[in-house]
C-alpha cells in the first residue's frame, strides 16, 4: 500500500526526469477477454484525455467497454478534486457501486485521478469504502495493466498512489472519443501554486513533452483526417521552460500551425507566461483559432495578490488589450472565483467593473471552495455563503449580458463551423465557430460531421447562435 503525502507533493526538485516508452507484455494482451469495463470521468479536459488512454489500455487487456455500470465487471472512476462538488459527485457514484457489490461481489471497483492524490480521500476510502478494490493516482496511470491484474487476482485492496511525478511516458495507447477533434497534451503538472488551488499537489511539477513527440502526434492526427486539436496543459504557456533554453509555447504553436492541421486551440493560459511571441504567432496563422481562454480569477489586485496569481488588475488588462489589438476578431473567455477569503464588497465590485470592461465572450464562474492543504485554507473568511451566492448571481448577470451582446453582433454574418453532430429529429446540426461559439444550424445541401462549413447567423442567444449553411 502506498499513500500520498501532501508535504512531498508540495516539494519541487530539479531532478531530471526521463522520457520512457510504454509497453505491455504479450502475456497480458487479451487476458481479460470476455470481461467488460465501465469508466466514468469527472473534471477537466486533461482527465478526459487520460481516460482515452485508460480505456485504450483496458482494451489491450481484452476488456470491452460497457456503458451501463450495473453490467460491467470492472468499474473505474477517474476523478477530479478542483472543488468540493467534484468530490461529492464521485463519492455519490461510489455509493451506487456499493449496492451493486452486494449483489455482484466478484466485480472490481477502482478510483483513480486527482482525488486519489489526496491523503484525506485515501484515508476515507480505507475506513468507510472497503468495497473499493483499487486506488491509483495521476502519476502511475501507465501502470493500469499491472494494477488491474493485481486487483483481479488478489483479495487484498490495491492502493498505489505516488506523491511525486514519475518519468514521462510516451507511446501510451489512446482511443480517441472523437474522430475529428483531439486533445494533445504538451505539458503536465503545475508549478504556480495559486493559493486556492489543489492542482500543483495532485498533478506534480511542470514537465514538458519533447517537441518531437508532440509534433509526431499532431502529424499522425493530420494523416488520420483530424480537423481540430486542443493543445492541453494546466498552464500551456509554461511549455518548454523546464526543457529548453530557446523553445517555448510561441515556437511550439508555430511548429504545430505549420503541420497544416485545420484548427488549433489551446488551454489553459495563465496570464503570467503569455509572451509577445505567442500573441504574434496566434495573430499570424489562420489555423490557430482566434479564441483565447485567459483566466482572471478576480478584478481586485489585492485579492489577486492573496491568490498568488503573479499579476495585477492593471497588468492583466494590459495583456488583454494587447491580445485584442494584435489578434484580429479574437474572443476572450475567462474563469472567475467569487468569495475568496478577504474579498470585500469593494473588491467584488472591481471584478464586476473589470467584466464590464472586458465584455468576455464566455466566463466560468465559481464560488471559492476550500481545498485541504492549500495556503488559502488558513486565510480568514468572514463572508457568508449567502453573500457569496449573491455575488455569483450578480456576476453572472453582468457576464451573461455581454455574452448576448457579443453574439448579437454576429447576426447576419457568415462564420466557419466544424460540424460536430446532427439531430435527425429536428434536422439541425451543431458545431463550433472559429471563435468557439456554439452554433445550431440547418442545411439544405448535403453536409457531414467533420466538414467545415460556412454558416450565416440568423439569431443570437446568450450561450449559442442559430444559423443556416450558405448555399
Ligand atoms: N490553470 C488554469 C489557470 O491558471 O487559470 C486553471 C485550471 S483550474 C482546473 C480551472 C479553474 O477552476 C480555475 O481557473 C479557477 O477559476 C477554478 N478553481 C480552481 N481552484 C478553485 C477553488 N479552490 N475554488 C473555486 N474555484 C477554483
Ligand atoms: Fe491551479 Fe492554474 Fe494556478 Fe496552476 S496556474 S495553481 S492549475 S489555478
Amino acid at each position: 500500500m502506498l499513500l500520498p503525502d501532501r508535504k512531498e507533493e508540495a516539494t519541487r526538485d530539479k531532478r531530471k526526469y526521463k522520457t520512457v516508452k510504454y509497453s505491455i507484455d504479450s502475456k497480458s494482451k487479451n487476458k481479460y477477454k470476455g470481461k467488460t469495463f465501465y469508466l466514468k470521468t469527472y473534471g477537466c479536459q486533461m482527465n478526459e484525455r487520460d481516460s482515452e488512454t485508460l480505456a485504450a489500455m483496458l482494451k489491450q487487456l481484452g476488456f470491452k467497454e460497457e456503458k451501463d455500470y450495473r453490467k460491467a465487471d470492472f468499474l473505474l472512476l477517474n476523478t477530479c478534486s478542483i472543488r468540493e462538488n467534484a468530490h461529492n459527485k464521485a463519492f455519490g457514484m461510489l455509493g451506487r457501486f456499493k449496492h451493486l457489490k452486494q449483489t455482484r461481489p466478484e466485480i472490481v471497483i477502482g478510483l483513480c485521478g486527482c482525488m486519489a492524490q489526496e491523503t484525506s480521500v485515501c484515508e476515507e476510502l480505507l475506513k468507510n469504502y472497503k468495497f473499493v478494490n483499487l486506488v491509483f493516482g495521476t502519476h502511475n496511470l501507465d501502470k493500469l495493466p499491472i494494477l488491474v491484474d493485481k486487483a483481479f487476482s488478489s483479495d487484498e485492496r490495491q492502493i498505489e498512489v505516488y506523491s511525486r511525478e514519475q518519468d514521462l511516458v510516451e507511446d501510451l495507447p489512446v482511443i480517441r472519443s472523437n474522430k475529428y477533434k483531439a486533445y494533445v497534451n504538451i505539458i503536465y503538472g503545475c508549478d504556480k501554486f495559486c493559493t486556492y488551488c489543489i492542482v500543483p499537489y495532485t498533478r506534480g511539477r511542470e514537465r514538458s513533452r519533447k517537441k518531437e513527440d508532440i509534433l509526431k502526434e499532431v502529424d499522425t492526427l493530420v494523416k488520420d483526417g483530424y480537423k481540430e486539436i486542443t493543445v492541453l496543459g494546466q498552464n500551456v504557456n509554461a511549455y518548454g521552460k523546464d526543457l529548453y533554453d530557446d523553445y517555448f509555447m510561441g515556437e511550439l504553436l508555430e511548429d504545430i500551425a505549420k503541420t497544416g492541421i485545420p484548427r488549433i486551440r489551446f488551454m489553459t493560459s495563465h496570464p503570467w507566461d503569455f509572451t509577445d511571441k505567442m500573441i504574434e504567432v496566434i495573430g499570424k496563422y489562420d489555423n490557430i483559432m482566434p479564441s483565447v481562454h485567459l483566466p482572471v480569477q478576480s478584478g481586485s489586485s489585492k485579492i489577486l495578490k492573496l491568490m498568488g496569481r503573479r499579476y495585477t488588475r492593471e497588468s492583466y488588462l494590459e495583456l488583454f488589450d494587447k491580445i485584442k489589438k494584435i489578434v484580429k476578431n479574437v474572443t476572450i473567455s475567462t474563469d472567475i472565483i467569487v468569495g475568496f477569503p478577504g474579498e470585500t464588497e469593494e473588491d467584488f465590485e472591481e471584478t464586476l467593473s473589470l467584466c464590464e470592461y472586458c465584455k468576455y465572450d464566455n466566463a466560468f464562474t465559481f464560488i471559492f471552495s476550500v481545498r485541504r492543504g492549500t495556503p488559502a485554507e488558513k486565510l480568514k473568511d468572514n463572508t457568508t455563503l449567502k453573500e457569496k451566492e449573491g455575488r455569483l448571481y450578480r456576476l453572472n448577470e453582468v457576464v451573461n449580458k455581454y455574452f448576448l451582446e457579443n453574439n448579437k453582433k454576429l447576426e447576419g454574418k457568415v462564420v466557419k463551423v466544424l460540424v460536430e453532430g446532427n439531430s435527425t429529429k429536428s434536422n439541425m446540426y451543431y458545431g463550433y465557430s472559429e471563435t468557439n461559439k456554439l452554433i445550431n444550424f440547418t442545411s439544405k445541401k448535403d453536409i457531414t460531421v467533420g466538414d467545415i462549413v460556412d454558416v450565416k447567423i440568423t439569431s443570437a442567444k446568450t450561450w449559442s447562435l442559430d444559423g443556416e449553411v450558405v448555399e
